[in-house]
């Protein structure tokens, strides 16, 4: 098996949901190098006995495995280690197959998908633009995560192309409002937060054991209609700008295998109520990238370059203010961070940002600029750890925009 340069080695093992293109049912597996462990098919063979339920890998989601919780997380990741270590003999006869054997699905049954805006940068830039730098940052901003509930059906794999949507803007902001093509697509980049075990309904999880509720992250694309959000988002928030496509990478990547990369932060300047105080080592240096090709391009341009670290609010505290009414999250929950743009305009994590509204129009090395996307244009994002001679990647999350439905 190839070790350099993988994106994912032996202190990553992410897990996905897959099915073999030579048939089979979808099951769960974890991405070695460039091949899936079949899960199932260790399970069949007895090694999960002592530790897991029966079949919890022989199913078309992770849900059943990301209920389970963290220890039992843990005796999986350790029996899995032993066998990759113990190496490939013992697993041959089908439960290693080469990854362009398969097809990817989504990881989970997304029950409820939560989008946050976490990114002070983010924010504080979108809010310059629309209301000028005195009133950059609403109130609320600094004291409390964010949020609107976002859309779970129209969560979608990687590789799935995204259809340009139809909708209602008001050109130069003068009615009547129009109906038709967005004009003004644009793509968010972002970590997706997958809930482990779940709380019950009126229970809040309290922020020292939010953690706890966490299994993994993806990559994540929150597909956006700058134009059709622009008239409709007052006074309940976006709808159809968000609601048609979010695409998420395949491979959830564990907090065990995020451990080695927690980094501390500064201090939130103003504390936050006692509800969201947690010791704020809980920042990830996750480095973030966003690649761009048009149908014109012979290969992709980076256009973003930023790191996860930049966020303000952490998973923890999105989680503590999620629950902090009673509402239960369920395992297999979906949070998004909101665009995670850094301090430096090549850092910024939209188009919106990087073309600055128009006003920069982002230059590809072909000599084609864009302010948002044309029908054609590919956009991957990808996002690693990097340890000390080795790599967790998060692997990418890639689409097409394709021309809206009737053409
Ligand atoms: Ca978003």
């Amino acid at each position: 098996m190839p070790s350099s340069h993988s994106s994912f080695p032996l202190q990553n093992l992410p897990y996905g949901v897959f099915s073999p293109r030579a048939g089979g049912a979808p099951r769960v597996g974890v991405r070695i190098h460039d091949w899936v462990l079949d899960l199932s098919v260790v399970q069949a063979r007895g090694f999960f006995d002592d530790h897991l339920p029966e079949g919890v890998f022989a199913q078309p989601a992770l849900n059943a495995f990301m209920a389970l919780g963290r220890p039992a997380w843990r005796a999986a990741r350790g029996v899995i280690t032993r066998l990759l270590e113990a190496g490939i003999p013992r697993l041959r006869d089908g439960a290693l197959i080469p990854i362009d054997d398969v097809r990817m699905h989504l990881p989970a049954q997304i029950g409820d998908f939560t989008d946050f805006y976490a990114s002070r940068q983010h924010a504080a830039n979108v809010g310059r633009m629309f209301r000028g730098a005195d009133n950059a940052l609403l109130p609320n901003w600094m004291h409390l995560p964010v949020a609107y509930h976002a859309r779970a059906s129209s969560v979608i794999p990687a590789g799935v192309d995204v259809r340009r949507p139809r909708g209602q803007t008001l050109p130069d902001g003068a009615p009547p409002p129009v109906f038709g093509p967005s004009r003004q697509l644009d793509f968010e980049l972002e970590l997706g937060v997958f809930i482990g075990p779940g709380n019950p309904l009126g229970q809040p999880i309290p922020i020292h054991k939010a953690h706890e509720h966490i299994f993994g992250l993806v990559l994540l694309n929150d597909w956006s209609a700058r134009d059709i959000q622009k008239w409709e988002y007052r006074p309940l928030g976006p709808f159809n700008a968000k609601n048609f496509a979010t695409s998420i990478s395949p491979w959830v990547v564990t907090l065990d295998a995020l451990e080695p990369f927690r980094v501390p932060a500064p201090p939130q300047s103003p504390a936050p109520l006692p509800y969201l105080q947690h010791p704020d080592d809980w920042r990830l240096d996750i480095h973030l990238e966003v690649r761009l090709q048009s149908e014109g391009m012979a290969a992709p341009a980076v256009i973003c370059r930023t790191n996860a670290r930049h966020l303000y609010w952490t998973a923890a505290q999105m989680i503590a203010h999620h629950t902090i009414t009673g509402c239960n999250l369920r395992p297999g929950d979906l949070l998004g961070t909101g665009t995670i743009s850094g301090p430096t305009p090549d850092s910024y994590g939209s188009l919106l940002e990087l073309a600055w509204r128009g006003e920069k129009p982002l230059q590809l090395p072909n000599g084609e600029t864009r302010i948002f996307l044309h029908d054609g244009d590919r956009v991957t994002l990808t996002g690693w750890c990097q340890g000390e001679g080795y790599r967790v990647g998060f692997g990418e999350v890639s689409a097409k925009v394709l021309p809206p439905w009737g053409g």
